[in-house]
Parts: C-alpha cells; structure tokens; sequence
C-alpha cells in the first residue's frame, strides 16, 4: 500500500502528531481489531479487500453513499462513533475536475461494474445527462444500472462489454471511464475496447494506475482524445480520507509527489 508514505508525508507536512500504520488483518480478526481501535483511540483507518463489505455492519453509522455503494474503505473515530465512508467515488470526481473534465450533463460510459465502478456510477449518475454501464458480467452491469435508476430517478443504460455494444455506445460518449482491471500490470498489453471505436470527443479516465498510461489511454491519446490517467484518483482517495480524519485541508501536492515517485 502507498497510503502510509502519502498520509505520513501529509502529517509531516502540516506539523501533526500522528502516524499511519498498516496491518494485516485477517477476516476472523475483524471484530476484535475494531475493538482495538476503539480501546487504543485510534483516530481513523482505511480499509480494504477482504474487509470493505464485512466491516459495514461492525461500524456505528454509515455514510449514505458508502451504504448504496456497499463498501467502506475509511473510517473516522469521533467521541467514540466509527463512522463508514467510501472516497473513491469522490476521488474521482475531483481527478478529472482537476483534469478540467467537467462530468455535468455529460454522456458517460463506465466499464467495468464491480466496487470501483459502483462508487464512481453513484457519484457521477446525480450530475451526469447520461450513463451506460457495460460490464463482461451483464447481470452486475444490469444491477447496477438499476440500482442507479432507482436512486437517482435517471437515465442509466447497461450491455455486456463486447464490441458491437461498445461501438455503438461510444459513438455519442463524451465521458469513458475503464473501471475494469484490464490493462493493469502484468497485463499491460491488454486494452478492454478496440482503438477503433475510440474518437477525439471523448475523454477517456482510465482508473487503472500501474502502468501510469494503460494501452487504453495510449491508443486515446492517438486519436487525439483527452486522456486522465489513474494516479490522480489515487491521491484524490486518500486527500478525501485525509480531510475526513483531521478536518484539516491536506497537502495535496505533497500526497501527490510521493505517490508519482512511488508508482
Ligand atoms: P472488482 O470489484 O474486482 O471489479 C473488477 C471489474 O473488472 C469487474 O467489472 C470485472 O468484470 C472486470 N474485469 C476483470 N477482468 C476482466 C476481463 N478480463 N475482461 C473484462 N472485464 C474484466 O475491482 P475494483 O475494486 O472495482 O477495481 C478495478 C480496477 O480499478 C483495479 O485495476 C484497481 O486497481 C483499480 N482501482 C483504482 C483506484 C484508483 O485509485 N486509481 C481505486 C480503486 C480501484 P466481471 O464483473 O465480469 O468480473
């Protein structure tokens, strides 16, 4: 994990008296680690793979993205309440805003619909004009999509991720996001659509970060696509978690330097 030199960089930063540890927790430790969380007042935590889901029905309140998203990966520690948070979703966001990508009434694609998709689609959906899920798994990207609908009250499509489908909704996509792990070290050579489907009217987010450009934004930026890689999201995550714990404004360039010299 690159969180414990990005947060201690951060603490360092801003003078602060903390320091962010990792631990290997496994699921039949769960209960009795929060427990210890709780009698060491330690401030807050991150959480992730296996213990994302499980953790939700151990924590006092949850907040309600983290809720519809289904996951937690931070958790803050005030007068004695652990509260459930999911950033990823925000972390998003706020990478393609700093990318001058501005999701509003926009039409957007999201690849993939496992819980990287799940927070980014509930985040977006809100503002978007439109969105398409299209997942390998058609029945999650349908869940999905529903789920959404449901929520939100919005136009939300879903397909399965093969390339007839992909063709004809790219074709009008102003947003692609690949939440897929397609491309990601050691598959570096892989790529979850066809170059030829990409054009220069779309922006393509790819959240996958090592290697730092995926075949799928090397091939975007070939035909002249903006391109936002996932390094960004990364940090975004962790400034989002960084904020919750300390209610302070974090280091955001210092978060980030350490994790460019780190990924
Ligand atoms: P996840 O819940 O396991 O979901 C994985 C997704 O990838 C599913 O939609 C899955 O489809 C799809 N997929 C996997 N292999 C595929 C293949 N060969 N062909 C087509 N689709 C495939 O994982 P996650 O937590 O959402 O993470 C997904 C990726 O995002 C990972 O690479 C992770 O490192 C990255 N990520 C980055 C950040 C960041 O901060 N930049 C944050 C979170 C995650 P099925 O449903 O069909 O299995």
């Amino acid at each position: 994990t690159f969180s414990p030199a990005m947060h201690n960089a951060a603490f360092r930063h801003l003078g602060l008296n903390a320091i962010y540890v990792a631990f290997a927790v496994k699921p039949s430790d769960l209960v009795d680690a929060l427990r210890g969380v709780r009698a060491l007042n330690v401030r807050g935590l991150n959480v992730t793979i296996p213990h994302k889901e499980a953790i939700i029905t151990l924590l006092d309140d949850v907040d309600t993205l983290a809720k519809n998203v289904g996951a937690v990966n931070t958790v803050t520690h005030e007068d004695g309440v652990l509260r459930g948070f999911n950033t990823d979703g925000a972390g998003a966001l706020e990478t393609l805003r700093e990318n001058g990508v501005d999701p509003r009434n926009k039409r957007i694609v999201i690849l993939g619909a496992g819980g990287a998709a799940k927070a980014i689609a509930l985040t977006l959906a809100p503002m978007a004009r439109e969105v398409t899920i299209a997942n390998r798994t058609v029945e999650k990207a349908e869940a999905l999509s529903q789920r959404l609908r449901t929520l939100y009250k919005r136009d939300v499509h879903y397909c399965g991720l093969n390339s007839k489908n992909v063709k004809t909704v790219l074709r009008e996509a102003e947003i692609l996001i690949n939440t897929t792990s397609v491309g990601m070290y050691p598959n570096a050579g892989e790529t979850p659509i066809p170059h030829n489907f990409l054009h220069e009217n779309v922006t393509v987010f790819d959240i996958v970060y090592n290697p730092r450009e995926t075949r799928l934004l090397r091939e975007a930026r070939k035909v002249g696509a903006k391109t936002v890689g996932g390094l960004g999201m990364l940090v975004h995550q962790g400034v989002e978690a960084f904020e919750l714990w300390t209610h302070m404004k974090p280091p955001v360039e210092v978060m980030k330097r350490v994790i460019e010299s780190m990924v």
